[in-house]
């Protein structure tokens, strides 16, 4: 029984290699190793250095730290996406992201950016908000076909799954997340 649980556990150690970030593993004994398991970890990309780190799904809420550069997976801030990071934080998080798609021009974007980032304080970590500047990641923009904003789209495992147009307050964003 050890021996097979040692080498599941090293065959998805060395699927994913180095590109993934153990978070809160609690050493090595045999009893750790053990209990080790994708269904028990949760993949959060970091907001700061974009490495993708594994945390115990039960332990998402206890302030994790980035396994790279140590600083918190969850700030209370929308995460800013680009071109270059958005296909990234989209599919390799492992809780919904919600992302407003919004530009500096767009008055009612503005007048909703405190309430978004109001919401992701009250979301996270269940959810993970982020935000797109459309004039600056044009391409993304022009993937989704956001024609109106703001927009936000929540998506799941790297799929779009709900789309919401126009400005909403805090609690309207908090029920919008909560009921997808
Ligand atoms: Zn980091």
């Amino acid at each position: 029984m050890e021996n097979l649980a040692k080498f599941s556990f090293s065959a998805v150690g060395s699927l994913f290699s180095d590109k993934l970030l153990d978070v809160f593993h609690g050493g090595s004994s045999p009893e750790n190793l053990r209990i080790l398991s994708m269904s028990d970890k949760t993949q959060l990309v970091c907001p700061h250095c974009s490495a993708v780190n594994r945390i115990p799904t039960s332990r998402l809420g206890d302030k994790p730290r980035c396994g790279k550069c140590k600083k918190p997976l969850f700030t209370g801030h929308p995460v800013e996406l680009t071109d270059q990071n958005f296909a990234k934080v989209i599919q390799k998080s492992g809780v919904p992201v919600i992302v407003d798609f919004w530009a500096e021009w767009c008055g009612p974007c503005k007048m909703m950016a405190p309430a978004f980032a109001e919401a992701s304080a009250l979301l996270e970590p269940q959810f993970i908000l982020a935000k797109l500047n459309t004039e600056v990641a044009q391409q993304t923009a022009a993937q989704f076909g956001i024609r109106s904003i703001p927009s936000i789209l929540m998506f799941k495992n790297g799929q779009e799954v709900a789309r919401q147009a126009g400005a909403l307050n805090t609690q309207q964003i908090v029920q919008w997340a909560r009921s997808h």
